[in-house]
């Protein structure tokens, strides 16, 4: 009999008739289900090649799809995820975990997905303490990033930078060219952690308009760097991508983060690499956040910059960067600052955030997130309650629910 093939591009189905429902994996890493019983009711069907089959036409099979990405998991992390696209009526503006970031430079932040598949020692975003991830249509980001670039005086730099691995993202390629058909865009960078990188995506990525890796690389030692990890890693594949990224025609930033008495002895092998590979060598002060991991203590960043000082003549080598003198980042237009600290505005609960306190509003096309340690407003989704604005800086809104 012929069946009638429903595809969607962004959409692969697994058969798990085991526990009989369809397993729906979306963008690569996110998933959910939908039980047999709920496509029986439609007829008679099979899975076939990463495609859903049905025996006759029917009507409901959207909106079944459309119902299910309620419960998008994320493969990696487990955590629920939130799809924000064009349609889900949540602004990407206003909140510092996803969308977009403008602090008032030529550069324009983006975060199309959140969550890391490793658990670095000290990173800055405990992803332990967050129970969602977010991850954001690319066509949807691209137009909105449009507009804030519009705005810019200077050329504009686009820099992907998550809370996570942002090859986690997997239309990356086709956003980056995205991006760079942004007229005013000149450049276009990228912090990743390096291990999910191979020879054909750093070749797709620059292909696309990529100019700019900052690879995070903490030790070159084998055990050392699983331990600051934290997860599984391979520093011999991450190196060898360090290596390859830097026979082409891109700038890298080697970006280590130096936990004191944690990764002391890896700093000098690691700045002889910057060397040895032509990159910008951008150490970093591991610093403590209040919402970040414990790695050990601080130092203040005077104490760092001695230090830095001292490395850089003993290797003979830049350490100290300037952002305006070597990256080119100059203050410019900011796009305009709705809300201000102590405003009462009235907000629409959209859904969760990523803390267990913390819910997404929408106000005047801005996301802002609610911070009720209650948790009253978990119930909210779709009201509207009055919320005083408790930050406001960078176009990123907190507020409380008075
Ligand atoms: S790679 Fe970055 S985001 Fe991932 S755990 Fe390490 S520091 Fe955090």
């Amino acid at each position: 009999m012929n069946m009638i093939e429903r595809s969607y591009e962004q959409l692969k189905f697994i058969d798990k008739p085991e526990k009989k429902l369809v397993e729906i994996i979306f963008l690569d890493h996110f998933y959910f289900n939908i039980d047999y019983d709920e496509l029986e009711i439609l007829g008679n069907f099979k899975v076939e090649k990463g495609n859903f089959l049905f025996e006759r036409k029917e009507t409901k099979f959207d909106h079944i799809i459309d119902r299910g990405f309620s419960d998008l998991k994320s493969r990696i992390t487990g955590k629920k995820v939130i799809y924000v696209h064009k349609n889900s009526n949540i602004p990407l503006i206003g909140n510092g975990s996803f969308g977009i970031v403008d602090r008032g430079t030529n550069v324009i932040e983006i975060k199309p997905v959140c969550g890391c598949n490793i658990d670095c020692v000290y990173c800055s975003v405990d992803e332990n303490r967050r129970g969602v991830d977010f991850v954001v249509e690319k066509d949807y980001l691209v137009d909105e990033l449009e507009k804030v670039v519009a705005i810019k005086k200077h050329p504009v730099e686009i820099h992907i930078g998550c809370q996570g691995e942002p090859l986690l993202y997997s239309p990356l390629v086709e956003l980056i060219r995205g991006c760079s058909n942004i007229s005013n865009v000149k450049k276009i960078s990228i912090d990743t952690n390096v291990t999910l990188l191979n020879e054909k995506r750093i070749d797709d990525m620059i292909e696309a308009g990529l100019t700019q890796f900052n690879s995070s690389l903490n030790s070159l030692d084998k055990n050392r760097s699983i331990k600051i990890a934290n997860s599984k890693y391979n520093i011999d594949h991450v190196e060898k991508m360090i290596r390859y990224i830097s026979t082409k025609p891109v700038t890298q930033v080697i970006a280590p983060v130096w936990v004191q008495s944690l990764n002391d002895e890896d700093i000098e092998p690691i700045i002889e690499l910057c060397k040895e590979t032509n990159s910008i060598c951008g150490i970093q002060n591991y610093l403590s956040y209040s919402l970040g991991k414990n790695a050990g203590k601080s130092i203040t960043m005077e104490n760092f910059y001695d230090k830095l000082k001292i490395l850089e003549k003993k290797h003979d080598i830049k350490l100290i960067i300037s952002l305006k003198d070597d990256f080119g980042i100059v203050p410019d237009a900011p796009i305009p600052r709705i809300f201000k600290k102590g405003d009462v505005i009235n907000v629409e609960i959209v859904s969760p955030g990523r803390m267990g306190n913390e819910m997404i509003g929408i106000a005047e096309g801005r996301s802002i997130s609610i911070y009720d340690n209650k948790k009253e407003i978990n119930k909210k989704i779709g009201k509207i309650i009055p919320v005083k604005i408790i930050r406001s800086k960078h176009n990123i809104y907190a507020g409380e629910p008075v």
